[in-house]
């Protein structure tokens, strides 16, 4: 964490108002506008008032993106540097990324409502972390001799796939980016990426930041522009090699159907989640459980995809949960994301208010009992502000426990024994992560073993660090993985050279 470097809420406004945001698209090592000059209004979620013009990519554009991937990637500028020399460029990078932390924090905070403590305070720092982790991991990675028959040398080694196409969410715009940039640079591919029309901005300036520290023209480019047109056009196009893809489970379908019908490139897919969080009849320490329940449900205004939206508890220690829960909100003011006191900013936007609201009043016909919250708040800000929305009574079978609301909505379902726990905590389309409290290491072990989740947190809510793979199960991913020398695979093709040696007289 780098606290230090947070402003007071006066001094980042201030800040705002000298933000130079980059608004073109970024082809070719150059910043352009849309081929038809079209642009788009983004705007601060905390206020709806706008903040930058962005360009408005189209398919023409990805065309010009594609074809400077590609070129890039025939002339070797980048798969073909030393391994070292890469390391370096996005060492370099990751520097320039953390010494501008605040910056691009305040860009993220404006464009995303995200709380500033966040944005500057983890966000930045971990985006600059992922790229920093791949980047040294490249001249440490060897291929490998296989045990071929006397007489043949056979070697397995890694290619990179080549021109990688990544469409990225508003939820974490930098980190996202940065946990497909860093593997598929890495590993030496070309990369066209689009981020989330909200949330364009800090991609922008961080492209920027790659070329200064040396990525060669063509390398990295960014197209921004509506999903159904860019990043379409990426899903669909013949000469991407794979696509990364972090949003809606809906969407990423799509990414495979036009897999399918073009090139069959390759389509990695991290979606969406209905996380449970299973507390169990044991636990000592009620506190630390709502502590760690708050963070899974109410982080990150609850956009996230691995966010514990299901807190499944044990029948005789639901008063207790909900007893400390409530105490625990006093720990999650709702407010001004550019206040470093704020832990709930903005949701991303008048619609993703609509549809949080939508489903609690969806909660509420299903008979759920609502305990708090479960409505807009600062609605004189013009911003999107839901707070801290908890659910008692609620049964799996209702739409609340089984469909991703992507805001700060918790559903808390009871249940009487281990078995039954395993059986709602699997009885889900989605299997992205889980949490277990308990103080039986017995019930931890069984349990995480029973569940079918890609991450599972024991008595803490945990996504692991950039060591770990983060991926899901189920309907909540497909292809690969996410963070950890696990990523790497996906960007490359791995490649058999088989060596018949003339014999020796
Ligand atoms: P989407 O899946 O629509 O957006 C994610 C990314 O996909 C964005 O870059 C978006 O671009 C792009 N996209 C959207 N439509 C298409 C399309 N037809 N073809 C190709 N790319 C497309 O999520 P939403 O923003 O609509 O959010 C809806 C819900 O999705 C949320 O409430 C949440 O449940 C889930 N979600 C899950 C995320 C996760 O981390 N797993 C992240 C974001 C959302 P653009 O912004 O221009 O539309």
């Amino acid at each position: 964490m780098t606290d230090t470097l947070i402003p007071d809420r006066e001094q980042a406004t201030a800040e705002v108002a000298d933000l130079q945001l980059r608004t073109d698209l970024f082809i070719d090592g150059d910043f352009r506008p849309a081929r038809d000059g079209r642009r788009f209004v983004s705007e601060n979620p905390a206020t709806g008032r706008p903040i930058a013009e962005v360009a408005e990519g189209g398919a023409v554009d990805v065309d010009a993106a594609v074809a400077a991937a590609r070129a890039a990637a025939d002339r070797g500028v980048w798969s073909r540097m030393d391994p070292a020399a890469r390391k370096r460029i996005l060492l370099a990078w990751a520097d320039r990324i953390d010494a501008e932390a605040r910056p691009l924090g305040l860009i993220e905070t404006i464009d995303a409502g995200k709380p500033i403590s966040d944005t500057v305070g983890l966000d930045m720092p971990e985006t600059a972390a992922c790229i920093r982790w791949h980047a040294e991991a490249i001249d440490k990675l060897y291929g490998q001799v296989a045990p071929a028959p006397d007489g043949v040398v056979a070697t397995i080694t890694r290619e990179p796939v080549g021109v990688v196409g990544a469409v990225v969410p508003w939820n974490y715009p930098a980190q996202m980016a940065a946990w497909k940039l860093g593997p598929a640079l890495a590993t030496g591919n070309s990369v066209v990426i689009k981020p989330a029309s909200t949330t364009s901005l800090s991609l922008l300036r961080i492209a920027e930041l790659g070329a200064e520290a040396g990525i060669p023209d063509g390398v990295l480019n960014v197209v921004t522009g509506p999903g159904d047109t860019v990043g379409a056009a990426i899903g669909r196009h013949p000469d991407v090699d794979c696509v990364a893809f972090t949003g809606s489970t809906e969407v990423g379908r799509r990414f495979l159907a036009w897999s399918a019908e073009s090139n069959l490139k390759r389509v990695l897919l991290e979606l969406g989640g209905k996380s449970p969080q299973i507390v169990f009849e044991d636990v000592s320490e009620m506190a630390n459980v709502a502590a760690n329940a708050a963070v899974a449900i109410f982080w990150n205004m609850g956009e996230n995809c691995s966010a514990g939206s299901r807190l499944l508890v044990h029948r005789s220690r639901k008063a207790d949960l909900l007893e400390a829960l409530q105490a625990e909100l006093a720990a999650w003011p709702v407010g001004d994301p550019l206040d470093p006191g704020t832990k709930i900013g903005a949701l991303i936007s008048a619609q993703q208010l609509d549809r949080v609201l939508g489903y609690v009043e969806v909660g509420r016909s299903e008979g759920a009992r609502l305990v708090t919250g479960g409505k807009r708040i600062l609605e004189d800000t013009g911003g999107y502000f839901v707070g801290p929305t908890i659910f008692d009574g609620v049964r799996n079978d209702m739409r609340i426990a089984r469909e991703e609301i992507f805001g700060p909505v918790l559903s808390v379902i009871e249940f009487d024994t281990e078995a039954e726990a395993v059986e709602i905590a699997n009885d889900t389309a989605y299997g992205l992560a889980a949490s277990i409290y308990t103080d039986d290491l017995n019930v931890a072990h069984r349990v995480a073993r029973e569940l079918k989740a890609g991450t599972v947190g024991v008595n803490a809510y945990a996504e692991g660090d950039m060591t770990t793979p983060f991926g899901g199960y189920k309907q909540s991913g497909f292809g690969g993985h996410d963070k950890s020398i696990h990523a790497h695979d996906q960007y490359t093709e791995l490649k058999t050279t088989w060596i018949v040696l003339k014999p020796g007289g």
